[in-house]
C-alpha cells in the first residue's frame, strides 16, 4: 500500500503516564468512524515538556491532551482560548494555521453532559457549586457563559472560593460551608466539584431533601460511577448528571479538532468505559 499521507495521530501527555480512559475513548471513535488515525500515551517528565510540546508536530502529532502535572505549562506554551485562560489550565492542544492553540474542554464537557442528561437545566437563576479548584473554575465559567444569573461557590477553604469569585465577577458569590443548607432550596442546580464522595474519600454530607423537586444534581466524581450524592438525588426523583458523562463529553472537541469529525457520545461508548472503570 502506498501511503502518500501519514495517518494522523494525537496523544495524551502526562507524567507519570497514569492509567487514563482517553485512549479507549479515542480508539473507539477512530474505529467506529473508520478513520485511520492513532492516539498514544506519551510519558513526558516536567523537564522535557517544553521541548515536547513546542515540537509536537515534529514528534508526529497533530494535537494532544495534556494531563497532570502539565496543564498549566501547556497554557503558557500555546495560544489559549478564553476557556483555557479562565480555567488557568489547558487540557487540549491543536494546530490552527501552524499555530499551537489550546483550550480547556472540561467547560463544554460539563455543559454538554447537563444538556444531554437534564435538558432545560439552564432555566434556573441560581446554581450552587461545591469546591473551588480547577474543575470548579471550568464549571463556573461554563455556567456564566450559559447565562446563569447567580452562582454560589462554597469551599472548605473559604479563601479559595473568594479568589474564584473575585476572578469571575459579581455574578459569582462565595459562601461559607455552613451556608449550604440555606442555599439548597434556592439552587436549581447543585454541582459537586470536590473530591468528596470519591472512592477512598469521605462522603459529601448533604441533605438533598432541601432541594426543590425540579432541581438538577451534577457530580464530577466518576469513581464510583454512582456517588452517594447522586444515589440520594435519584432516590428523591431528581435529575442527575454524572462525572463519567462529563469525561466522555469533554473528549469530543479534541477528536473533532484532530481528526475533522465530530464524534457522538453513545451508550455503547459509555458501556465500554464503565466496564473499564469497574475493573479498578
Ligand atoms: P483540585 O483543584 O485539587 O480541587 C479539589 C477540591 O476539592 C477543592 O475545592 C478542595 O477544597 C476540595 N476538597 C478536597 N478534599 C475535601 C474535603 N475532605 N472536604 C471538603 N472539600 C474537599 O481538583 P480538581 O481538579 O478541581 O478536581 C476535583 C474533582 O473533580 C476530582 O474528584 C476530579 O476527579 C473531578 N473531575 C472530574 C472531571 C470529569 O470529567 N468528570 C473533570 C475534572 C475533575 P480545598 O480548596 O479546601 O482544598
Amino acid at each position: 500500500m502506498t501511503t502518500a499521507t501519514k495517518a494522523r495521530a494525537a496523544c495524551l501527555i502526562g507524567w507519570p503516564a497514569a492509567h487514563s480512559r482517553s485512549p479507549l475513548i479515542h480508539h473507539y471513535w477512530l474505529r467506529t468512524s473508520g478513520i485511520e488515525g492513532g492516539y498514544n500515551i506519551e510519558a513526558v517528565p516536567p523537564e522535557g515538556f517544553a521541548e515536547f510540546v513546542t515540537h509536537l508536530s515534529a514528534h508526529g502529532f497533530v494535537g494532544a491532551n495534556v494531563t497532570i502535572p502539565h496543564k498549566e505549562r501547556a497554557l503558557a506554551l500555546s495560544t489559549p482560548d478564553a476557556r483555557a485562560r479562565a480555567v488557568g489550565a489547558a487540557n487540549t492542544l491543536w494546530y490552527e494555521s501552524g499555530e499551537l492553540r489550546s483550550t480547556n474542554t472540561d467547560v463544554e464537557g460539563f455543559i454538554d453532559n447537563l444538556d444531554a442528561c437534564a435538558p432545560g437545566w439552564d432555566q434556573t437563576a441560581e446554581a450552587l457549586v461545591l469546591g473551588a479548584g480547577g474543575a470548579a473554575r471550568a464549571v463556573v465559567f461554563g455556567l456564566l457563559e450559559r447565562g446563569i444569573a447567580r452562582v454560589h461557590v462554597v469551599n472548605r477553604t473559604p479563601e479559595r472560593a473568594r479568589l474564584l469569585a473575585d476572578q469571575f465577577g459579581a455574578r459569582v458569590q462565595p459562601a461559607p460551608w455552613q451556608a449550604i443548607a440555606e442555599l439548597l432550596p434556592r439552587a436549581g442546580l447543585l454541582v459537586n466539584t470536590t473530591s468528596l464522595g470519591m472512592l477512598g474519600q469521605p462522603a459529601l454530607e448533604l441533605d438533598v431533601s432541601r432541594l426543590a423537586a425540579d432541581a438538577v444534581v451534577a457530580d464530577l466524581v466518576y469513581v464510583p460511577l454512582e456517588t452517594p450524592l447522586l444515589a440520594a438525588a435519584r432516590a428523591r426523583g431528581l435529575k442527575t448528571a454524572d462525572g463519567l458523562g462529563m469525561l466522555l463529553h469533554q473528549a469530543v472537541r479534541g477528536f473533532e479538532l484532530w481528526f475533522g469529525q465530530r464524534p457522538q457520545v453513545t451508550a455503547e461508548l459509555r458501556a465500554l468505559i464503565e466496564a473499564d472503570l469497574t475493573k479498578v
